[in-house]
């Protein structure tokens, strides 16, 4: 946890003031009982009342002062760390940006969540505590003990027998404790995922009929997060009435001792009364530092689990001589690919190679699960191949930065991702220095200008979060024309044509064959339909390829590519 706090290092001088602030505070606490102890047994005991006016106004000077201190220090203490807890959340987010999909499937997206939020508040709130107890409470412990040794060394033999039984009843409680808390970390991500998962899958379950399953599911993962915090709860409340327990029990004894001892002369009574304001000190901070020390194993935790996600490296990194002048050019080709995803038994795509060149467009097709899509990430190196390379204007693509390589492909999803904002924001998402009048372009290619035109506010409608006031193929088109905005050298359409009629999507085929003509298109489709002027088909099955050619060639020369075709097309359609 220690090596987190490093992130607090822009507030090193606040961090300083807290600390001399609450030095301040405890020497002036300290000093309290003294004055009292003054007042007592010279002012009270000699009749001098100016003495004690003095004396007392002093105290309240004090006392005011002390007040101040820590007013300030507790100021400061949560400026810190609330803006410790801003840089931390910041540098998570900033590094799971540069996941990976495979770091992402490891951690979850709800665990994910719960890091950056809970899990960092956690460390924030222990780093307050500190902060304010840091240097004050053992100052407090040590001077406290020196002072009332000072003031009668036989007396403190109360506190030797004392100060074990405290901390001896502390560390029960605490061991009792501790184990619980960290469990309620993992609890809360338990609760996070369920929360999530039927906030996203609404739909479904209310169509299956699944809510009160759903409702249970909730309900447990609830009440075993709250089971949990209600034990902790409990026991640790125990610790306030055993530790005051304690504390009054030893001022009955201190009383006890000492009164005998002022009887004969040992101690003054002003002293005696100073030194159970010496002895409540003590036994008070013993308590505050260990309830911190409790806090400290939840947090630290917390602090793994957040190391965690800070600690990943991307598998997908960029190279460190990454190449920067290559001239996009809009050329894809594969060589002899083979890929598996991790913890998978089978490769996904084997031994693929296929060019894709500019100017012409490239289909893919075959069932599902036939690796098309796995072909689509490995172009946009969402996952690294495992053999084989792929080759973007010639140069592989662990060459390129990510940012470059990505920059040079134009990208629409099998599943459409909209963002909540407005039309025209959610088409210049693929180029941020678009034009009006490039966004209406692109939409118009991507057969979107009418659905648009129809909204209440044009452009300038708002998407609902996921895009849920749009149809299918509505987002589709948006993700299209998302796409196209882009101006990249070539395009890539992950079954992008699925969700549209065949009207719209003959429509939408001839407007991009008009428009990007000097492009490289990739296109996956499951209907033959959609494809069938390609310059060159690939044909995929489980993984391999089972054919490259023209719908013409292929027709001839593979049987695969056959049963598709006849399977979706009339005879006189295909001929
Ligand atoms: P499609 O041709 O339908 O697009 P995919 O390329 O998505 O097929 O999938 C090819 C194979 O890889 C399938 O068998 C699928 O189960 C598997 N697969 C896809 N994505 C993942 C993943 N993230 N992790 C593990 N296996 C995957
Ligand atoms: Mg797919």
């Amino acid at each position: 946890m220690f090596k987190l706090f490093r992130y607090a290092k822009p507030y090193r001088a606040w961090v300083a003031v807290v600390v001399v602030l609450m030095f301040a505070q405890a020497i002036g606490q300290l000093y309290l009982p003294t004055l009292m102890a003054d007042i007592v047994d010279t002012g009270v005991v000699t009749g001098d009342t100016a003495f004690i006016w003095r004396t007392g106004a002093l105290m309240l000077l004090v006392a005011a002062a002390g007040m101040l201190c820590n007013v300030f220090a507790g100021y400061f203490s949560s400026r810190i760390a609330s803006g410790f807890g801003r840089i931390v959340r910041g540098e998570v987010f900033a590094h799971a940006e540069r996941f990976s999909l495979q770091e992402f499937d490891r951690i979850g997206t709800a665990s994910l969540i719960t890091r950056t939020t809970n899990d960092i508040t956690q460390v924030q709130q222990v780093l307050f505590m500190m902060l304010r107890m840091f240097l004050s409470a053992p100052l407090m412990i040590a001077g406290g003990i020196i002072m009332a040794v000072s003031k009668d060394a036989k007396l403190s033999l109360v506190l030797v027998a004392v100060i074990p039984i405290l901390v001896g009843a502390i560390v029960l409680i605490a061991s009792k404790g501790v184990p619980l808390f960290r469990a309620m970390q993992t609890k809360l991500d338990k609760l996070n995922l369920v929360l999530r998962e039927n906030l996203t899958g609404i739909r479904v379950i209310r169509a299956f009929n699944r809510t009160e399953r759903e409702r249970v599911r909730f309900a447990d993962a609830n009440s075993d997060l709250t089971d949990t915090a209600i034990r902790v709860t409990r026991i640790m409340s125990v610790m306030f009435p055993v530790m005051l327990l304690i504390l009054n029990l030893s001022i009955v004894a201190i009383m006890w001792f000492g009164s005998v001892r002022v009887d004969d002369n040992n101690i003054q009574v002003g002293d005696l009364m100073a030194f159970i304001q010496y002895a409540s000190q003590i036994l008070f901070s013993l308590t505050m530092v260990s309830m911190m020390f409790m806090m400290v194993p939840r947090a630290s935790a917390s602090a793994v689990r957040i190391h965690e996600v800070l600690g990943m490296k991307p598998v997908i990194a960029d190279a460190a001589d990454a190449v920067s002048g290559v001239k996009p050019q809009g050329n894809v080709e594969f060589k002899n690919v083979t890929f598996s995803y991790p913890g998978a038994e089978q490769p996904a795509v084997r031994d693929i190679s296929f060019r894709a060149n500019a100017g012409e467009m490239t289909a893919i097709i075959g069932g599902t699960g036939s690796g098309k899509s796995t072909i689509v990430n490995l172009l946009l190196r969402f996952y690294d191949v495992e053999k084989g390379s792929v080759l973007v204007d010639g140069t592989d693509v662990r060459r390129y930065t990510q940012e470059n390589l990505r920059s040079r492909i134009g990208f629409v999803p099998q599943k459409a991702v909209l963002f909540t904002g407005t039309v025209m924001e959610n088409i210049r998402f693929g180029n941020e220095n678009a034009s009006a009048q490039e966004v209406e372009a692109a939409a118009a290619v991507a057969q979107a200008s009418e659905f648009i035109g129809e909204l209440k506010e044009g452009f300038d409608s708002i998407i609902a979060q996921g895009g849920a006031n749009l149809s299918g193929g509505q987002k589709q088109r948006m993700s299209i024309a998302r796409a196209l905005v882009r101006k990249p050298p070539i395009y890539v359409f992950d079954d992008s044509f699925s969700a549209l009629d065949y009207k719209t999507d003959a429509k939408l085929r001839a407007a991009l064959q008009e428009q990007v003509s000097d492009a490289a298109l990739i296109v996956v489709a499951q209907r033959v339909s959609t494809i069938m002027n390609a310059d060159r088909i690939v044909v995929l099955d489980e993984g391999a390829v089972a054919g490259i050619g023209t719908h013409k060639e292929l027709m001839q020369s593979c049987s695969v590519y056959r049963e598709i075709v006849s399977s979706q097309l009339s005879e006189e359609e295909s001929a």
